[in-house]
């Protein structure tokens, strides 16, 4: 794979910002591929907003966000009201976040956050623009990078290596199933995967996740049984083959 920005495509453009949005799109397009199937990802036309791209075999559709810094604890994205709505009516794309070297406009980092990690509990609104700005009153807002487990940042080039295309794939496949569950329960299954990836454990019991319950508790404070949930979690984990039940109150991630 090539990491380098053809820099002939930004001579017509004056802002960096549009210099930049020209070079890393079409670098992602002629580069990068489908993570769901393989294939070549396609820009829409002009009907859609500049950034995204979908691939014209299994139809998923992604939104590119280039920055120079490394992703951190949270992506700045656009109106409040729409993210929520695409959540809402499953529009929402997978997200590309693109780190760049401005020094020699090479690719550093790409990672997919696959579109069944955004929740509407990680999109977080922005204060409103003052009176004296231009869109006096408009309300933007951030994805909370960090609430995200770590299955939910894929890597396709970490630190200018590219990782294997095949196992990226897998990757996403994988947790394909968090699709299934509407927008509720799948906030739960994430704060339980969350748990689990903080134990960095292969096998663990039940009472290693019930150490979460009080953080659970702050995530979910309208819930009065934050163990009965977790052991629910746990077994629509296994049912969709994440981990197995190994004895009474002891799991194996598969
Ligand atoms: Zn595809």
């Amino acid at each position: 794979m090539n990491l380098n920005f053809d820099t002939n495509l930004a001579i017509n453009y004056h802002s960096n910002s549009q210099k930049i949005r020209v070079m890393s799109e079409n670098w992602l397009v002629d580069n990068v591929y489908c993570v769901k199937c393989g294939c070549k990802l396609k820009h829409f036309k002009n009907n859609k907003p500049v950034g995204d791209m979908y691939c014209e075999k299994c139809k998923e559709e992604f939104e590119l966000k280039s920055n120079k810094a490394k992703l951190g604890k949270k992506i700045v994205d656009g109106a409040y009201s729409t993210m929520i709505e695409k959540i809402d009516n499953g529009e929402i794309p997978n997200f590309f976040y693109l780190n760049y070297s401005l020094q020699n406009y090479k690719v550093n980092n790409l990672i997919v956050i696959p579109k069944h990690y955004l929740t509407k509990e990680i999109i977080i609104k922005r204060p409103p623009l003052p009176q004296t700005a231009r869109r006096a009153g408009w309300i933007g807002c951030n994805i909370d990078v960090s609430s995200i487990p770590e299955s939910g940042k894929l890597y396709l080039i970490k630190n200018g290596q590219e990782e294997n295309k095949n196992i990226v794939i897998d990757k996403f496949n994988k947790m394909l199933f968090l699709r299934k569950s509407n927008a509720e329960l799948r906030g739960w299954l994430l704060d339980i995967l969350k748990c689990i990836e903080l134990l960095s454990k292969k096998e663990f019991t039940l009472n290693d996740i019930y150490s979460f319950e009080a953080f659970l508790k702050i995530k979910h404070p309208e819930n009065n049984n934050i163990r009965a949930k977790i052991r629910q979690q746990l077994q629509i984990l296994r049912d969709y083959g994440y981990l197995s039940f190994t004895k009474r109150g002891e799991y194996k991630l598969l």
